[in-house]
């Protein structure tokens, strides 16, 4: 009988953790890259004796596959356009794959903004509680690969829309929606609908016994219920009032209260570490998934007020001559980029810009107008940040590398000032990615 052959697209980080599962698994698998492969990358895979090819797929083998992994980096539309023969039911994510092979408890963590942050603070909790758990998923290391390499009891797994796209049967026992907002329209035909319903695929499996938890303050998820079937117990959380389901945790008077168990639990919002709007949420999600696993209030509040901010993200690394440089190099989106305006009381020079992903600035203006008292543009192509911005600035200046963009910084910037690297842009016009970016800002502040 002809061997079960899975085909693997992509030779990033998800699709080398396919690749080793299935290897482990005893299951016949071939890579297939559409550029070129690294020397390392190659050399493991010779390795583990894995057939492989570069710079494009093979139609017969695309076609002959019995299950196509492919990577979140691909996007199946455009895959479709060069290959229309291929069958759609035949691609899987790498997170529907690896949890085939996995019979640990799931807390699955996705959203427009703020999944890497709550999963992080998830994991933190649940590690210092003493539980067997791994992070894993988009915050660097592979869900499949970490299936091949360790036996955990919990798994909390940050998953994007792409990843939730091709999955089928993905189970979590609990999973979160931080909030949906556009984001990555590019690849949903800017289509936000599309995109928000990707979203949602993380509760279609769920059943009676699992849990959602979900940010009852996003106007796009209230909405969704009236569209999708949800069949969890639900756990909404608030920054305002309780106007969720029986279950909930909310913010008054400056206490989170949660009447998730019957134990009450109660904190001082200032007693959490990692600061802005946003970060309660985030804590207040976190803070739901313990709850859910009879984790100690007293452990809980311990985690909370040990959970570091992560880089990348509302970073305050530097203070030069009382300005506050502050790397908010992941804000990737205008949603993210308007919890950061509103992070900070001093003024602002706003460093934006990148490779703008059909964005909607409306929602900025009032604040630009407000907080910022110059907008330095860091982009290849600047002219839609000037076009908008240029009325709700007194400044706007355009650079096209992050050397001219610090140095312009440092020269406007006033003591009580903060220089906010936000840009509601990806990186890739000008950086390696978000993290080159927030790195070389880092580095050029450092030089001043
Ligand atoms: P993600 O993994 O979804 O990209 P991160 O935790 O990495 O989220 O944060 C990405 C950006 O979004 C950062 O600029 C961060 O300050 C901001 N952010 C974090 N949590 C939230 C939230 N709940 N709502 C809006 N923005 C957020």
């Amino acid at each position: 009988m002809r061997k079960k052959e899975i085909m693997v697209l992509g030779s990033g980080v998800s699709g080398i953790g396919s690749v080793m599962l299935a290897t482990k698994m005893d299951i016949h698998v071939f890579l297939s890259e559409s550029n070129s492969i690294k020397e390392d990358t190659k050399k493991t895979l010779e390795n583990k004796n894995v057939d492989f090819e570069e710079n494009g797929h093979d139609l017969k083998r695309l076609i002959e596959s019995d299950e196509i992994i492919i990577s979140p980096g691909i996007s199946f539309n455009k895959l479709k356009k060069s290959y229309p023969e291929i069958d759609s039911k035949k691609f899987i994510s790498e997170i529907e794959f690896a949890s085939r092979f996995t019979d640990a408890f799931i807390i699955a963590v996705t959203g427009s903004n703020g999944k890497t942050t709550t999963a992080s603070l998830i994991y933190h909790i649940l590690k210092n509680a003493g539980l067997n758990v791994g992070l894993a998923g988009n915050v660097g290391v592979s869900f499949a690969s970490s299936v091949c390499n360790y036996s955990y009891d919990y798994y909390v797994l940050e998953v994007s829309s792409f990843q939730l796209d091709h999955s089928i049967s993905f189970k979590p026992n609990i999973s979160i929606i931080t909030n949906i907002s556009p984001d990555h329209l590019d690849r949903y035909n800017q289509d936000f609908d599309k995109y928000t319903l990707s979203k949602y695929s993380i509760v279609k499996n769920q059943k009676s016994a699992d849990f959602f938890i979900y940010n009852s303050d996003c106007n796009v998820t209230n909405k969704i219920f009236s569209r999708v079937k949800i069949n969890s117990k639900l756990i909404s959380f608030s920054i305002k009032q309780n106007i969720g389901p029986k279950h909930a945790i909310y913010t008054k008077n400056k206490n989170i209260i949660s009447s998730i168990n019957k134990e009450k639990f109660m904190l001082s919002t200032d007693k959490i570490q990692i600061k802005g709007i946003h970060n309660l949420q985030n804590s207040m999600a976190a803070i739901s998934v313990a709850q859910i696993l009879k984790i100690s209030n007293q452990k809980i509040k311990e985690s909370l007020k040990t959970f570091k901010s992560i880089p990348h993200r509302l970073e305050h690394f530097l203070t030069i001559q009382k300005v506050k440089y502050i790397n908010d190099s992941k804000a990737t989106n205008v949603n993210s980029v308007y919890y950061a305006l509103n992070s900070f009381d001093e003024p602002i020079i706003w460093v934006v810009g990148g490779i703008d992903k059909g964005n909607n600035y409306d929602d900025l203006i009032p604040l630009v107008k407000k907080k910022v008292k110059a907008i330095i543009c860091l982009g290849k192509d600047n002219k839609k940040l000037i076009d908008i911005f240029s009325k709700c600035s007194e400044l706007i200046i355009s650079t096209d590398n992050m050397s001219d963009a610090v140095k312009s910084a440092y020269e406007i910037s006033k003591p009580g000032y903060v220089v906010l690297l936000s840009p509601a842009c990806s990186s890739f016009d000008l950086f390696d990615n978000y993290q080159d970016r927030g790195n070389k800002f880092k580095e050029k502040v450092r030089k001043l």
